[in-house]
C-alpha cells in the first residue's frame, strides 16, 4: 500500500516555523516510504482564507524543497461534503439544533455553576417535529451537530503511543454551520478518506478532533488512518508560537537570507532523539527518519540556534552546491570565506575586501613595520604558500611575531580585524592591490 500524507493548512495567514515542521514531517513521511505528498487548503472558512495566502504557503513550502504530489482546495468539494452530509442526516447521525450562541452560552453558565461538564445537553434531539417546525417559522435556521457513540475511542498513535478518550467527556461535535457551510472536521475526515490518506501526521492541538473524526470515519464505513501527534514548538520565553508569527513566518526566514536547508534540518531535528545539525539536502534527512524519533515534549525553538546552524551550513557548503547563486564568483573565492559567513549575503563583505574598494587600517605606529612588509613582497605568481613565505621574512627582517606581526597585515589588507585565513586570501587579492593596500 503506497503511503499518502497530507499537509493541510488553512490559507488563512502566512506558515511559520511550527506548520513548517508538520509540513516537512509529512514530507519527510512521503519521501522515507516512496509514497504521496498532498497538499490541502482547508479554506472551509471563506471570510478569513484569500487565494493570496494560499499562493503564499505554497511559495513558502516550495522553498522549504516541498513538491506536492497533489493540491486540494476544500471550497471545491462542497457537493461532495453535502452529499455525506445527507447521508448522516438520514442515518441520524447529523442532527439538527437551534440554539444560538447566546443560549448555549447561558446552558454552559448553568453548568459552570453546577460543576458539570459544559458538555452539550443534547435538547435538540428531544425536539418535535412541531417544535423543529415553529423555530423555523421563527426565522431559525439549524446547524448539525453530529451524534457522538459515546464510547472509548482507542489508537495507537505513533509519536504519543496508545491513546484513549472518551467521547462522552465531548460535545457533539457542530459539523454544519446555520448558512450551510462546514467547519473543518467533517471535510477533513472525507477528504482522508477520498484521497487515501495513510498517515495524518498533525500537532498535538488535535488529539480530541482525532477522536471525534475517528468516529466520523467510522461512521461512514470507512478505516481510519494512522495518526501521529507531534509537540507544538514554543519559543525561547516557553511561550507557544501560534499566536506570533514576524520573524518566526517562513517567508521572513526566506527574505532574511536563511538556507532552506537550515530551516529544514533544524525543523526536522528539532524534539527528536537526533543531534541537530545542518543537512545540505533531504536525502540524509531522510535516512534517519522515524516518527518514533520524536518526543512528546514540547520543542523549544530558537531563533539564535537556527541562526548558528544557518551559519554552519554555509562554512561547510561545497562550491558546486552554491555556484549557481553566486555566478561572479570562483570556487577559491567561495571556499576561502564561506567560514566567515552567517548567511550567504555576508558575502557581500568579503568581496569587497576582495576586490575593493577596501578601506585599509595602518596605525601611526605601524607604518615603518608596514613599508618593510611591503619591499618584502614576494615576487608573482602568488599561490597558497606565498603568505607563508612572505610573513617569515617580514619575521626575520623585523623581528615581530604573533598578533605583532600578523594583525597589522591584516588591517591593512583587508581594513578589518578578523576574517578569513589571510593566506587564501592574498593571492585573491593580488599583487597589484596588495601593493597599493600597503601605500
Ligand atoms: N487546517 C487544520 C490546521 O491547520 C488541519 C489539521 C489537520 O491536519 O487535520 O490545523
Amino acid at each position: 500500500m503506497t503511503t499518502i500524507v497530507r499537509f493541510a493548512p488553512s490559507p488563512t495567514g502566512r506558515i511559520h516555523i511550527g506548520n513548517a515542521r508538520t509540513a516537512i514531517l509529512n514530507w519527510l513521511m512521503a519521501s522515507k516510504t516512496g509514497g504521496q505528498f498532498v497538499l490541502r487548503y482547508d479554506d472551509t472558512d471563506t471570510a478569513r482564507s484569500t487565494q493570496e495566502f494560499a499562493d503564499g504557503i505554497a511559495t513558502d513550502i516550495a522553498w522549504l524543497g516541498i513538491r506536492p504530489h497533489r493540491v486540494e482546495w476544500q471550497l471545491r468539494r462542497f457537493a461532495r461534503y453535502d452529499e455525506v452530509a445527507d447521508k448522516l442526516r438520514a442515518e441520524g447521525r447529523l442532527y439538527p439544533c437551534y440554539e444560538t450562541a447566546d443560549e448555549l452560552d447561558r446552558k454552559r453558565k448553568r453548568q459552570e455553576a453546577r460543576k458539570l461538564p459544559p458538555v452539550y445537553d443534547r435538547a435538540a434531539l428531544k425536539l418535535t417535529g412541531e417544535e423543529r417546525a415553529r423555530l423555523e417559522a421563527e426565522g431559525r435556521r439549524p446547524h448539525w451537530r453530529f451524534k457522538l457513540d459515546g464510547r472509548v475511542v482507542e489508537w495507537n498513535d505513533q509519536i504519543r503511543g496508545p491513546q484513549h478518550i472518551d467521547t462522552r467527556s465531548l460535545s457533539d461535535p457542530v459539523l454544519v454551520r446555520e448558512d450551510g457551510t462546514y467547519l473543518y472536521t467533517l471535510p477533513s475526515v472525507i477528504d482522508d478518506i477520498d484521497f487515501g490518506i495513510t498517515h495524518v501526521i498533525r500537532g498535538e492541538d488535535h488529539v480530541v478532533n482525532t477522536a471525534v473524526q475517528i468516529e466520523i470515519t467510522q461512521a461512514l464505513g470507512a478505516t481510519a488512518p494512522t495518526y501521529a501527534h507531534h509537540s507544538l514548538l514554543i519559543g525561547a520565553d516557553g511561550k507557544g508560537l501560534s499566536k506570533r508569527l514576524g520573524s518566526l513566518s517562513i517567508g521572513s526566514m526566506r527574505e532574511g537570507g536563511l538556507e532552506p536547508m537550515a530551516v529544514v534540518s533544524h525543523a526536522a531535528l528539532l524534539g527528536t532523539s537526533d543531534n541537530i545539525h545542518p543537512c545540505a539536502d533531504y536525502a540524509e534527512l531522510v535516512d534517519g527518519f522515524a516518527l518514533d524519533k520524536l518526543s512528546r515534549a514540547p520543542a523549544r525553538f530558537d531563533e539564535q540556534e537556527l541562526a548558528q546552524l544557518n551559519a554552519k551550513l554555509l562554512h561547510h557548503l561545497p562550491w558546486d552546491r552554491v555556484k549557481d547563486r553566486l555566478p561572479g564568483d570562483n570556487e577559491a573565492f567561495w571556499l576561502a570565506v564561506r567560514g566567515n559567513i552567517g548567511k550567504l549575503a555576508d558575502i557581500d563583505t568579503w568581496r569587497r575586501v576582495v576586490a575593493g574598494p577596501s578601506q585599509p587600517v595602518i596605525a601611526p605606529e605601524d607604518r615603518d613595520f608596514i613599508t618593510v612588509a611591503r619591499a618584502l613582497l614576494p615576487p608573482a605568481p602568488w599561490d597558497g604558500t606565498t603568505w607563508k613565505a612572505w610573513t617569515e621574512a617580514v619575521r626575520a627582517a623585523t623581528g615581530r611575531k604573533g598578533k605583532d606581526l600578523f594583525m597589522p597585515l591584516r588591517r591593512a589588507l583587508t581594513g578589518l580585524d578578523h576574517g578569513p585565513e589571510l593566506a587564501q586570501l592574498l593571492p585573491l587579492i593580488g599583487p597589484d592591490a596588495v601593493l597599493e593596500r600597503l601605500t
